[in-house]
């Protein structure tokens, strides 16, 4: 891509956005700007400039855009960031300034899974009794809360940052952050001698190895599926994808 000047926002907290950031600091004439929510307290941070924190809804983004005088959009988080998604193809509307979703497609069942996929984690507080005892629960810590009330089934729940509520005795919080191997997940679940795993269809590489390990271990998965997407003008799968998409729009003009 070329155009002098050309000011791209990437809405981040994910591989693939760190990823295109890395590749649109490369391109000559264009300036990127990551933002990240501010929801983890060490994040990994992307080249480029970044900025953190919310916009303040669809109409606080639209605002910042204009602002800035931003001349795309790419919104590169994570597939459960459901109110960001809504809020950047609104935004981007409204300022007028194209948008793209990069989104990495979720995981595929291997002969041998044996997932169970429910819509909702509400969906998987319901069947997680029925499939086993002693779980290791990866959704992430905002959806902890939904979990504490299940007391008959104990739970190991995998974290990057400490949760705020209080942890009841049934359940044991593991602070930790990826990428996972086969082998580290596999010592993990025979360790906690695990009999169900919880995880949400995230994709992508760096967090596949619990998946590997369930497979070769028989254990249950209960995949929590994606969130529906709005009604999207772009969608692109890889960094290179949005880099392509960027270098297709026509030159920012200057001022
Ligand atoms: P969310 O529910 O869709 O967003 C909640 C609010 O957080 C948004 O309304 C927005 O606040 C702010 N926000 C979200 N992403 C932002 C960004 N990149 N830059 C600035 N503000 C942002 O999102 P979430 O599920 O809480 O995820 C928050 C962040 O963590 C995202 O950036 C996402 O990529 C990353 N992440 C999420 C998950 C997950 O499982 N949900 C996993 C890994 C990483 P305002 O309304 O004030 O603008």
């Amino acid at each position: 891509m070329s155009g002098a000047g050309r000011r791209v926002l990437v809405l981040g907290g994910t591989a693939e956005a760190r990823a295109l950031a890395a590749l649109l600091v490369e391109v000559p004439g264009t300036v990127v700007v990551s933002s990240l929510a501010g929801r983890v307290a060490d994040p990994r941070l992307p080249v480029g400039e970044v900025r953190i924190g919310g916009f303040g809804g669809a109409a606080g983004l639209a605002r910042w855009l204009s602002a800035q005088r931003i001349d795309a959009v790419v919104d590169a988080t994570h597939p459960y960031a459901a109110r960001m998604r809504t809020a950047a193809v609104e935004a981007a509307r409204a300022a007028g300034v194209p948008h793209v979703r990069l989104e990495r497609p979720g995981w595929t069942a291997q002969p041998g899974d044996r997932w169970y996929r429910v819509a909702d984690v509400d969906a998987a507080v319901r069947a997680l009794p029925t499939l086993g005892r002693r779980v290791l629960l990866t959704t992430g810590r905002q959806s902890l809360a939904a979990f504490l009330p299940l007391t008959s089934v104990r739970i190991l729940a995998r974290v990057v940052d400490a949760p705020v509520e209080p942890i009841p005795p049934h359940v044991r919080v593991l602070r930790s952050r990826g990428p996972y191997t086969v082998e580290g997940e596999l010592d993990l679940m025979r360790a906690h001698d695990i009999d169900v795993l919880v995880t949400k269809d995230s994709g992508g590489p760096l967090t596949e190895a619990k998946l590997v390990a369930a497979r070769r271990l028989d254990l249950p998965v209960l995949m929590i599926d994606r969130p529906k997407p709005p009604v999207l003008p772009a969608v692109v799968h890889t960094a290179d994808g949005a880099a392509g998409w960027l270098a297709g729009l026509p030159a920012a003009q200057p001022g």
